[in-house]
C-alpha cells in the first residue's frame, strides 16, 4: 500500500469521541461543558450557524421569553450569573441571543461545536458499544454517548394547506425567521396561527402594517405580560440572592419562583375570587395560574377564570363581533399554553387589522396572490406562518435513530412516545435525551429542567466509567411502569382536554396522548434520584472488557447483562 492510500484509509475512520450532543440550546451547550469538564472528549453538532437554539431561530419580530429572565438562565455558573445583567423582566429574543453568547465566549464553547451541520443518522453498534452518527454534511462521529439536546420545539410545521410553493409573494417562517430586518410598512400581510408565537408576531406587526390580515382557527387565551425594565436595585438584590432563587425555583412545581397557591377556587367568596382575578390580570405574567391551587383539576373552577377572561377581551375589543371571535371556547384555559401579550386584543381596534374565523370560514388553499378562503380571495404581499412545531417527538423522528437490534425509533414511537423519565429509551443503550417525552419539558422552565437532565447523565457517565461499563438502558419493566405514572398523573389534570402539541393533535397521523409529566419539576427530580439509588437498579448495564490497541474498544461478544 503507498503512503498516500494509507492516508486515506486512516482519513476513513471516523475519529473515536466520548459523546456526541446534539444541539446548542440550553441543554447542549450546558452538556458541552459538563462533559468537557468531566474530562471526556466531545463533539457538538448543531444545524444552525450559532449558539441558541429556539433564540436562534425565532427571530420574529416581538420574539419574547414569558418567564422571568433571572428565572429563564443557566444556575451553574455563580460567575455567570454574577457578569451577565438582564435590562427586562421578560427578555426579547436579540438579549435572549446575546446571552447565549456571552455564554458560549465565557466558557470557550463554541469551539466543540460543528455548525450549520443537521445529523441524519444515529445507528447504535452492538457489538463495539457506540454510536455512528452521520451528518447532511458527509461526516461520520463515533461515540459511546449520544446527547440528544434536540429540544421539544425544533421542527417547525407548516400550515397543512395546498398551494403554499405557489405564493408569489414573500412567505415568511416564525422559526426560521430571516437575519436580515423585515420591513411591513405599507404591505398587505397574513398571519397564520395564533399560539404564542402568532400572538407575539400580530401585536408588533400591526403596529406599522398597511393591512393585516389574522388567519385564526382556536383562539387562545392570552394574559397582560406587563414587562418592565429591570432596575439596579432590584438585579443587585437578585445577584446578591441567586442560589436562594435557583434552590426555590429547583423545589417548585414549575422550576421558577412563580408563586403557586393552596387555596382552592371555591375556598373564598365571589367577590374575594374576582378580587384575586383583578390583581391578578394587574399584576401580570403567569400570576393568574398561580392564583388558585386547583385550576388544573377541577373543571368547575376553571370556567370560572375562562370566564373572566373572556370578560377583558369584551373590554377591550371595540367591535363586539370581533370580540367575540377572539373569545376562546370548548377547552379548558391553561390547557394550551397560556400566551402573555402586551397589546393583542388593543390590535384589533385598528382599522387596518382584520381577523379572519377559520373555523367558519375556513382556509381552502394558498395560491399565487394570497391566501383562497371558502369566502373568497385575500391578495398579500407578506404571509407568514407562525403554525408551530411538531412537539417534543419531532426532532428524534426527523433523523434516524436506530437501536438495539436494529430498532428505530419511529417504530417504538408509532403507539405514541415512550421513555423512561424522559432520558432514556429501553432498547436504545447510551442514548441520553434531554428535557425528553415523558418528562416534564413544556410544564416547567426548560433551562431548570436541561440542567438537570445533563447532571444526571453526567453521574451516571460517572458511574459508568467508575465501574468500568460499557452500556446502559433502562429496564423494560422500569419504562412501563414510568409511562404508567404518567398516563394515571395525565388523567388527573385537563390539560390533555385541549387540540394541543401537548397531546400531539397538532399533527396529521400523531398519535394522540399527553406525553408529559404533569407531577411538577420538584417530584420529576426525585423520581429521577430514586432511579440512580441502589447502583441504578432501575438500568441494565453491559461491562466492557479491557481495550484492545487500535481505533475501537474490544469487541464485546462475550459481555452479558449484569444486574447492578
Ligand atoms: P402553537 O401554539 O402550536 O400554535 C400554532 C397555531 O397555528 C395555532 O393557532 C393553530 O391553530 C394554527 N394553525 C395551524 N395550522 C393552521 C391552519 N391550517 N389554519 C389556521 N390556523 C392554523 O405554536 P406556537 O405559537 O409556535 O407555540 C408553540 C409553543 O412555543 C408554545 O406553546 C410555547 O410553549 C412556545 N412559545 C413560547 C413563547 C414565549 O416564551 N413567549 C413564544 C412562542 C412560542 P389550531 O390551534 O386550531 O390548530
Amino acid at each position: 500500500m503507498s503512503l498516500k492510500d494509507e492516508t486515506q484509509v486512516a482519513a476513513a475512520v471516523p475519529e473515536r469521541l466520548d459523546v456526541v450532543v446534539i444541539g446548542a440550546g440550553f441543554g447542549g451547550l450546558y452538556a458541552a461543558y459538563r462533559f468537557r469538564e468531566m474530562g471526556l472528549k466531545i463533539l457538538g453538532i448543531e444545524a444552525g450557524s450559532d449558539v441558541g437554539g429556539v433564540w436562534y431561530w425565532n427571530r420574529y419580530p416581538g420574539a419574547r421569553v414569558d418567564l422571568p429572565s433571572i428565572d429563564y438562565s443557566y444556575s451553574f455558573s455563580p460567575e455567570i450569573e454574577q457578569e451577565w445583567t438582564w435590562s427586562e423582566y421578560f427578555a426579547a429574543q436579540p438579549e435572549l441571543l446575546e446571552y447565549f453568547r456571552f455564554v458560549a465566549d465565557r466558557l470557550d464553547l463554541r469551539k466543540h461545536f460543528r455548525f450549520n451541520t443537521r445529523v441524519t443518522t444515529a445507528v447504535w453498534d452492538e457489538a463495539r458499544k457506540l454510536w455512528t452518527v452521520k451528518t447532511d454534511r458527509g461526516d461520520t462521529f463515533v461515540a459511546t454517548y449520544c446527547v440528544m439536546a434536540t429540544g421539544p420545539l425544533s421542527i417547525p410545521k407548516d400550515p397543512e394547506v395546498p398551494g403554499i410553493d405557489r405564493f408569489s409573494g414573500q412567505l415568511l417562517r416564525a422559526a426560521k425567521w430571516p437575519h436580515e430586518p423585515v420591513s411591513f410598512a405599507g404591505k398587505r400581510v397574513g398571519v397564520i396561527g395564533v399560539g404564542s408565537t402568532g400572538i407575539q408576531i400580530v401585536q408588533e406587526v400591526g403596529k406599522d402594517v398597511g393591512e393585516l390580515f389574522v388567519f385564526q382557527r382556536t383562539p387562545s387565551f392570552t394574559m397582560p405580560m406587563r414587562n418592565a425594565k429591570l432596575e439596579a436595585d432590584y438585579v443587585a438584590e437578585v445577584k446578591r440572592n441567586y442560589a436562594g432563587i435557583r434552590e426555590a425555583a429547583r423545589n417548585s412545581a414549575v422550576g421558577g419562583v412563580r408563586p403557586q397557591s393552596t387555596r382552592a377556587f371555591f375556598s373564598v367568596t365571589p367577590t374575594q375570587r374576582r378580587q384575586l382575578l383583578e390583581d391578578a390580570w394587574k399584576n401580570g405574567g403567569l400570576a393568574m395560574l398561580g392564583t388558585f391551587s386547583d385550576l388544573m383539576t377541577n373543571p368547575e373552577a376553571n370556567e370560572h377564570v375562562a370566564e373572566f377572561v373572556r370578560g377583558k377581551i369584551a373590554e377591550v375589543v371595540d367591535d363586539p363581533v370581533t370580540a367575540e371571535k377572539l373569545k376562546p371556547r370548548g377547552y379548558p384555559i391553561f390547557a394550551r399554553r397560556p400566551c402573555l401579550d402586551s397589546s393583542y386584543y388593543e390590535t384589533y381596534n385598528r382599522p387596518n387589522v382584520h381577523l379572519v374565523d377559520c373555523f367558519a370560514d375556513p382556509i381552502e388553499e394558498i395560491n399565487e396572490k394570497g391566501v383562497r378562503t371558502r369566502s373568497g380571495e385575500i391578495e398579500l404581499e407578506v404571509l407568514i406562518f407562525a403554525t408551530g412545531y411538531d412537539g417534543l417527538t419531532g426532532a428524534l423522528l426527523a433523523c434516524e435513530v436506530v437501536g438495539r437490534d436494529g430498532r428505530k425509533v419511529n417504530y417504538k414511537w408509532k403507539d405514541g412516545a415512550r421513555s423512561y423519565l424522559g432520558l432514556m429509551m429501553e432498547g436504545f443503550p447510551n442514548l441520553f435525551m434531554t428535557t425528553g417525552p415523558n418528562g416534564p419539558a413544556a410544564l416547567a422552565n426548560i433551562v431548570r429542567i436541561s440542567e438537570h437532565d445533563v447532571d444526571w447523565i453526567a453521574a451516571l457517565m460517572t458511574h459508568m466509567d467508575e465501574n468500568g461499563l460499557a452500556s446502559v438502558e433502562p429496564r423494560k419493566e422500569a419504562e412501563d411502569g414510568w409511562m404508567d405514572l404518567v398516563h394515571v398523573l395525565s388523567q388527573r389534570t385537563l390539560l390533555s382536554k385541549a387540540k394541543t402539541w401537548y397531546v400531539g393533535a397538532n399533527v396529521k397521523d400523531k398519535p394522540l396522548g399527553l406525553t408529559l409529566f404533569t407531577g411538577g419539576f420538584h417530584k420529576y427530580r426525585e423520581y429521577c434520584a430514586a432511579a440512580a439509588q441502589d447502583n441504578y437498579h432501575a438500568f441494565s448495564f453491559e461491562r466492557s472488557r479491557k481495550p484492545v490497541e487500535g481505533h475501537y474498544p474490544a469487541a464485546m461478544e462475550q459481555s452479558a447483562v449484569i444486574p447492578l
